[in-house]
């Protein structure tokens, strides 16, 4: 299961997160000031990605970052609307990407995604309802038989193998498969 570390001082920004995030599989750990997420980090140094606030107590974000980059752990920066030097700092420091706040669920979840598969964290092999995915090559079996389906086709098959038991809105799924303005 990933396991991804979420550092935000502000409690329902980080329940927000952490709930999209157990929504979608992954396992979450919240801390809430720099020095707490340093502390797990030496304990638990094994996370498959940190959201990492850039103003923190104690530690700030950026101090952390130190600490963070020998660890190999992509980080994804959650940095205040406008402040762009933040953005830069946050990338030239190392970090994958960054998040404006306020963010949308699906943006998060999309740039999670992207960062999870560029680290190749994703679990490259699903099995669902008789159905084998295997996302490293993109082919699909039925039992012993492969299907062949498009892109559109597999991106769906995926999005529905990676969310189980879930109801979706049809804006979601085609801001997932299709993208964006579709
Ligand atoms: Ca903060």
């Amino acid at each position: 299961m990933i396991h991804v570390l979420i550092v935000e001082d502000e409690k329902p920004i980080s329940s927000l997160i952490r709930m999209s995030l157990t929504k979608e599989g992954y396992r979450c750990t919240c801390a809430y000031d720099g020095a707490e997420a340093a502390d797990l980090l030496e304990r638990e140094p094994s996370f498959d990605l940190i959201l990492l606030d850039v103003m923190l107590p104690e530690v700030d974000g950026f101090e952390l970052m130190e600490y963070i980059r020998p660890l190999e752990i992509p980080v994804i920066f959650l940095t205040a609307k406008g402040a762009v030097a933040d953005r830069v700092k946050g990338l030239r420091l190392g970090a994958e990407d960054y998040i404006v706040k306020p963010f949308d669920t699906i943006e998060l979840l999309a740039r999670v995604d992207v960062v999870l598969r560029r680290y190749k964290k994703c679990d490259m092999v699903l099995e669902i309802g008789g159905v084998k995915i295997d996302t490293a090559s993109m082919r699909v079996w039925r039992g012993e038989e492969e299907i062949s389906l498009t892109k559109t086709e597999y991106d769906l098959l995926l999005l529905f193998a990676r969310n189980p038991r879930r109801a979706m809105y049809r804006e979601t799924i085609y801001e997932r498969v299709w993208g964006g303005d579709y």
